[in-house]
């Protein structure tokens, strides 16, 4: 569903069937409600929908790119599995992509949420007091 979709489904007749605007009519909305309120429930059913495509920039292809190449190779390929996807959501902090105005980006899984360093998005440095438990740590710790 689109905004162009919004348009093209209104109803066709309301601009022959409204009268002109003018002082002899004393209530308007009596003629535009109808076609509002079919535009304002079109409207929530699109802002509703989830997007179900996430674009990034081409800056920030590129900064995946070169995190790729620097990590593993500038012609490797690596493929990650769902597990691995989810023991990285599971260890370590969240993570952050910052783009940061001198064109570097910054992705890291290193800090807790109120670290200065994320609130500020990279602005002040952080508090060094972000830890995170080795996973081997975590894993051994009994009833994990
Ligand atoms: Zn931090």
């Amino acid at each position: 569903m689109t905004w162009t979709m919004l348009a093209a489904a209104a109803p066709s007749d309301w601009w022959h069937n409204t009268p002109t605007p003018g002082p002899d009519i004393d209530d308007p909305a009596r003629f535009l409600s109808p076609v509002t309120e079919r535009l304002l429930q079109r409207a929530a059913k699109i802002l509703a929908t989830p997007p179900t495509t996430h674009t990034i920039s081409p800056h920030l292809h590129g900064a995946i790119s070169a995190l790729v190449a620097t990590s593993y190779g500038y012609d490797v390929e690596h493929r990650i599995d769902p597990d691995e996807i989810t023991w990285a959501y599971t260890h370590g902090g969240a993570l952050h992509i910052i783009e940061h105005p001198d064109g570097s980006v910054t992705f890291t899984k290193h800090h807790r949420e109120d670290c200065p360093f994320i609130t500020s998005r990279g602005a002040q440095e952080c508090d060094e007091d972000c830890y995170f438990p080795h996973p081997a740590d975590v894993e051994r710790e009994p009833g994990r």
